[in-house]
């Protein structure tokens, strides 16, 4: 039996997180994750931005955090080593009823003290942002939106919690969950753990976890979302996060330029569909959105779509609930259930919130020795020549680009699987090899080779995608 003081039981963004709050106190921690790697469920396929908080109703915990969190984005991705661009947001109307809802947003942010927001003239939008489509009415800009690459943030404060003593436990699905004297025994299909108090962020199962030893009074109604995703060398692309308020009232569209330069456009929704796989519907309702708001974009650059899963709370009268559900059922045991939209923005709000309470419950003390900064990947194609000549006559592997696209070399994927990525998707997610315009077909096998090498199998046993129906069969109890 493994002991601990605190299990977090799944490694996404906000497991990550929460473990690395945990850090913060004198506290022995597990991070358990079912998967082969963190960071492949929600936290993988999402909209990516770092929201700036005029969404949200004033008072309620999920405003103030966005608040917050967006306020102290740079220092925390500073920390991590993490790329974050404030580009700033056009949330665009293109009639009365959607100027009303912009205006409704601009006073809420405003009374929530959202820095520098403005309510600009269709024309004034045009003149900002001039790919929009012509007849503009206004336009909510909002200059402290940002973006941030979703997984590399989760992975980098996992690193981070790593260093700071916190044992991550992969490939560790929790299935039972027992009172004891002392805290909790958290049966695995591995090991047994004892701990005096459990976090419990395992995303779309978190509600079916909870159930594990306490009822929940929230249930997760999942519903899918689909994405496409268009090359960097695309034409017509906005600078800014572009957001679509429809005039009928209805789902809008996210436009989002990345740090990787390509252009990020969704989601759809797909009610009651719970299905990591594209549809069909899902990609013609982002193409059409996309085609009102952007026409000038050339929809046959798209190079991947995806799709992704709304943890949606709902009480069990089937209503839906809009705030983040923080659940406490038990002495030190906390849940974080349903934390959809803007979860990534709060990841480390509510890993903070969670780990003070749960210190103070433990009275833990804080732990003088937690070192906050992490190095991130160095990255070969963001030096000067002078210095990757240099970096390649000490060490020749930085000299060969196996991904040509994103300009990866050798050095920087053997890092990668040194890190932690065990799939050609982990090493993705970690260096960017195969993100590109040929989406690996190029990369793809020179990465199984070094993964079959550093792994002892043959390249035949490499696994290529990280999630899929196994993050749907993990979560949603099947096993
Ligand atoms: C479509 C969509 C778009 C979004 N866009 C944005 C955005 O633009 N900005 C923003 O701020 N937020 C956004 N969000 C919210 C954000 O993505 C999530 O809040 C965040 O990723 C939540 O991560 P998580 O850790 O809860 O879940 P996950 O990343 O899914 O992690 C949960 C982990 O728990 C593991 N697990 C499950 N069961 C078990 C078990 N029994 N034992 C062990 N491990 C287990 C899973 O394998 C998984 O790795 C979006 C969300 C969605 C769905």
């Amino acid at each position: 039996m493994w002991d601990f003081d605190v299990v977090v039981i799944g490694g996404g963004l906000l497991g990550c997180f929460a473990a690395r709050n945990l850090c913060r106190r004198k506290l022995h921690i597990a991070l358990l994750e079912a998967r082969e790697d963190v960071c492949t469920g929600i936290s993988r396929a999402n909209t990516a931005i770092v929201y700036p908080g005029y969404d949200h109703k004033p008072g309620t915990l999920k405003a103030e955090m966005t608040v917050r969190a967006n306020a102290g984005f740079d220092a925390l991705c500073r920390e991590l080593d993490v790329p974050f661009s404030r580009c700033g947001s056009l949330m665009v109307s293109y009639g009365e009823k959607a100027d009303t809802v912009l205006k409704k947003k601009y006073e809420n942010g405003l009374s929530m003290g959202v820095p520098g927001l403005r309510l600009l003239s269709g024309e004034e939008a045009r003149k900002m942002e001039p790919v929009l489509a012509e007849g503009v009415t206004s336009a909510l800009y909002a200059p402290t939106a940002g973006t941030v690459n979703p997984w590399k943030l989760g992975i980098a404060a996992c690193e981070n919690a790593a260093a700071n003593g916190a044992e991550l436990c992969l490939n560790t699905r929790v299935l039972g969950i027992r009172k004891t004297a002392e805290g909790y025994r958290i049966e695995t299909d591995r090991e047994t753990f004892s701990c005096r108090a459990v976090v419990n962020c395992a995303g779309l199962a978190a509600d079916r976890v909870q159930e594990l030893l306490f009822p929940t009074p929230v249930h997760i109604a999942p519903d899918a979302a689909d994405y496409l995703i268009l090359d960097r060398a695309a034409a017509n692309k906005p600078t800014h996060i572009v957001q679509y308020e429809p005039e009928d009232g209805g789902k809008g569209l996210s436009v989002v330029p990345t740090l990787e330069g390509s252009l990020l456009l969704g989601p759809s929704e797909r009610e009651n569909e719970v299905d990591f796989a594209v549809s069909e519907e899902g990609l013609s309702f982002v193409c059409e959105r996309a085609a009102l708001v952007l026409p000038g974009l050339n929809l046959q650059d798209t190079i991947r779509s995806f799709a992704s899963v709304r943890p949606n709370p709902q009480n069990v009268d089937g209503s839906s609930i809009g705030s983040f559900v923080i659940e406490h059922p038990g002495p030190a045991f906390w849940s974080l259930i349903g934390v959809k939209t803007p979860g990534l923005t709060c990841a480390d709000e509510l890993g903070r919130y969670v780990a003070d309470r749960l210190a103070a419950e433990l009275g833990a003390e804080e732990n003088p020795a937690f070192d906050p900064h992490r190095t991130g990947i160095r990255r070969v194609r963001d030096l000067p020549l002078s210095q990757r000549a240099a970096l390649v006559r000490e060490n020749p592997d930085y000299g060969e680009i196996l991904c040509h696209c994103e300009d990866v070399s050798k050095a920087e994927v053997l890092e990668a699987i040194r890190r932690g990525a065990v799939s050609v998707d982990g090493v993705k997610r970690r260096v960017g090899a195969g993100m590109g315009r040929c989406q690996g077909s190029r990369c793809e096998r020179a990465v199984m080779e070094l993964l079959a090498e550093a792994l002892g199998v043959p390249v035949t046993a490499v696994r290529k995608d990280g999630p899929g129906s196994e993050i749907l069969e993990g979560s949603h109890g099947k096993d």
